[in-house]
């Protein structure tokens, strides 16, 4: 008897908590939103963020504010014996905040409540992989950039951060591209969308681009996309992230289509954003 009231009032707790846990972090969430902003901040993002100083104001300060929220929530991990500085803590917050905030719900939900860590490595870092088809075992290694590694963590090398973005090249807006596209279980190049309609329009502009630039990179042709986009449909996701932020008018003219998609995904317009920072370089993260 003693033990069945037990039972049901550890269930009645746990209820009770899963109730008044987001509820909770809601508030704490707004709370540290309203911290005041670190003076350092801007020289920081200027120096990489190619595009901060042409974003909206007010787009700006709301991201600061959401980065006020991850820099609290998230913890950074040194690999390698890296020791992982405010900058790099700032710049990583700030491309991870930019792309959802304009997501309806964030900062209360949807801000990515599931991650815990970011696991930072001096440079490029060696991944050991498994595979097993058919009784047959593969074995081998990568070297990564970055990797989005599952709901909890995320691991960057901070070499390809900080030198990737002059270069058009950005592994955080990559890796963060995965995590949203991971979101709906599975990492297919689809993000949550919402609708079925909103789906069925992605599906079809983005089949139609990737296939697109399958021909075009098969052919030898010159791509604004990274080729690396052709790996399979995930990485074409990632790829065009990285390219319609920091090409935005060079992905808007070339691919109308799948500019406007990713507009109205990530509820942005960075074309629209005066400053010119297109100027030169391509490729991908
Ligand atoms: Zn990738």
């Amino acid at each position: 008897m003693l033990a069945f009231v037990l039972i049901i009032a550890l269930a009645l707790l746990a209820a009770l908590w899963f109730m008044i846990a987001p509820v909770l972090r809601r508030r704490r969430r707004l709370a540290w939103s309203r911290q005041p902003v670190p003076p350092q901040w801007p020289e920081w993002l200027r120096s990489h963020m190619p595009f901060y100083e042409s974003m909206p104001r007010e787009l700006r300060e709301r991201m600061h504010r959401l980065m006020l929220i991850f820099l609290r929530e998230k913890s950074f991990v040194g690999c390698n014996g890296l020791i992982v500085t405010d900058e790099m803590r700032v710049v990583i917050a700030a491309y991870a905040c930019l792309l959802v905030v304009n997501r309806p719900g964030v900062p209360r939900t949807h801000f990515y409540d599931d991650l815990m860590s970011i696991l930072v490595y001096p440079t490029a870092f060696i991944v050991h992989e498994r595979e097993e088809e058919d009784w047959i075992v593969t074995e081998g290694h990568r070297v990564l950039a970055g990797q989005a590694w599952d709901a909890r963590r995320i691991i960057l090398s901070w070499e390809d951060v900080r030198e990737g973005v002059s270069e058009h090249e950005n592994v955080v807006l990559h890796e963060f591209a995965h995590y949203l596209d991971m979101e709906d279980e599975t990492m297919d190049g689809a993000p949550g969308l919402g609708s079925a309609a909103a789906y069925e329009e992605w599906s079809q502009t983005f089949w139609d681009e990737y296939e697109q630039l399958c021909d075009d990179v098969d052919a030898g042709r010159e791509t604004l996309l990274d080729p690396y986009a052709t790996t399979e449909p995930a990485e074409f996701f990632a790829v065009a992230t990285e390219t319609f932020f920091h090409q935005p008018g060079a992905l808007r003219e070339a691919h109308p289509r799948l500019y406007e998609q990713l507009m109205k995904y990530y509820r942005l317009d960075p074309a629209s954003w005066i400053g010119g920072h297109e100027a030169g370089g391509s490729g991908h993260g």
